[in-house]
């Protein structure tokens, strides 16, 4: 059954996005060349910790960090380490927070100095699948019209978007359902409704949609290891269309 909030739940997922959103916009200052992605961390969970939030990650399954940070053929759920950033590398930083009982999610994916011509249509189709995405997220639409928008876009770009890894419902627990699919028909799935809450993230890869986990069983990379992206919002459906619930 997928969950609806009423006004005042929502009211909280607010907040929640609110203080996600912030950490995302103190990523965009510190990426630079030379930073490692552990300084990047630090940040994350101070600024998270200094509302009296908790980061949603740590601990989450076992994960160790505040933010998955996850560098050019990594997909998603890297962990942040002593490596420092390269002019050239892209990095996708996703991040969670519970605050008073809900959860926001939102992840971006960063230019780290000069990049490539093919990282930046990776970033700008990979950025725009998403507004697109959430574009369809209006009452009365079926879910899969979300993924299918964001499919549709992304392989006329001739790029592919991730199977194995999907968006999701967000309340009081971090993955609720449904299961949001960044490919599929339109039409199909669940009718959206008023105060439905989703994260939608599109994993985008500039070669094939395989991936695979690396031995430290949390990075998730491409087969081909060619580059890869991650955005990502939550949002809830309002009877006047889509709200971004993580912005500033
Ligand atoms: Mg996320
Ligand atoms: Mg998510």
């Amino acid at each position: 059954m997928i969950e609806v909030k009423n006004k005042e739940q929502l009211d909280r997922m607010r907040s929640a996005g609110r203080i996600v959103a912030e950490v995302l916009e103190i990523m965009k200052e510190m990426v630079k060349p030379g930073v490692s992605t552990e300084e990047l961390d630090k940040a994350a969970e101070e600024h998270i910790r200094s509302y009296g939030a908790v980061p949603a990650f740590k601990g989450y399954n076992g994960f160790p960090a505040t933010l998955c940070t996850s560098i050019n053929e990594e997909v998603v759920h890297g962990i942040p380490s002593l490596r420092a950033l390269k002019n050239g590398d892209i990095i996708s930083i996703d991040c969670g927070a519970l605050y008073h009982g809900y959860y926001g999610d939102s992840a971006i994916t960063l230019p780290v100095g000069d990049i490539s011509e093919d990282n930046k249509r990776l970033l700008t189709v990979c950025d725009e699948s998403l507004k697109l995405g959430i574009a369809q997220a209006w009452k009365g639409n079926r879910l899969f019209d979300i993924s299918y928008a964001i499919q549709s876009y992304v392989e006329r770009n001739g790029m592919s978007v991730v199977r194995d890894y999907v968006g999701h419902g967000i309340g009081t627990k971090m993955h609720e359902e449904p299961q949001l699919p960044n490919f599929g028909k339109p039409g199909r799935g669940p009718r959206l409704e008023v105060g439905m809450a989703l994260a939608i993230e599109p994993m985008v890869n500039l070669g094939g949609y395989n991936v695979e986990t690396l031995k430290d069983e949390w990075t998730v990379v491409t087969k081909d290891r060619r580059a890869s992206a991650h955005f990502e919002h939550t949002i809830a459906i309002t009877e006047n269309g889509p709200e971004i619930l993580t912005r500033t």
